[in-house]
């Protein structure tokens, strides 16, 4: 695996840990009012942070795998993780065995 590939799945790591702390904030109104949550796309473009409107119960499931991360359409890198589902304007992509998936799940912060 390359340097270029574990500093991609480290800043992947890194806008999951924001939307963490962005599920925190808007969870009692996404209850409240069925509103989707507002995160930011956790793909390994540098200085992307695109909006991205998922529902909770899906943030939930892709939570709950730590290899699993949401980006916008198109964002998803072939080179380390595969498109599981796609929504209305998200996509579900998991990061394939190996590195990225040792780096990952080393920075879960459900971990
Ligand atoms: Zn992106």
């Amino acid at each position: 695996m390359s340097e270029n590939q574990r500093r991609k799945a480290a800043n992947e790591a890194v806008f999951r840990d924001v939307n963490e702390r962005i599920e925190e904030l808007q969870r009692p109104f996404a209850v409240a009012e069925r509103q989707p949550l507002n995160v930011v796309c956790e793909c390994d473009r540098l200085g992307c942070a695109e909006p991205l409107s998922v529902d909770l119960a899906t943030y939930e499931r892709v939570r709950s795998d730590s290899t699993l991360f949401l980006v916008s359409p198109g964002h998803e890198d072939d080179s380390i993780e595969d498109v599981v589902d796609t929504g209305g304007g998200y996509m579900i992509v998991r990061k394939r065995l190996g590195d990225p998936q040792e780096i990952v799940e080393a920075t879960d912060p459900r971990g």
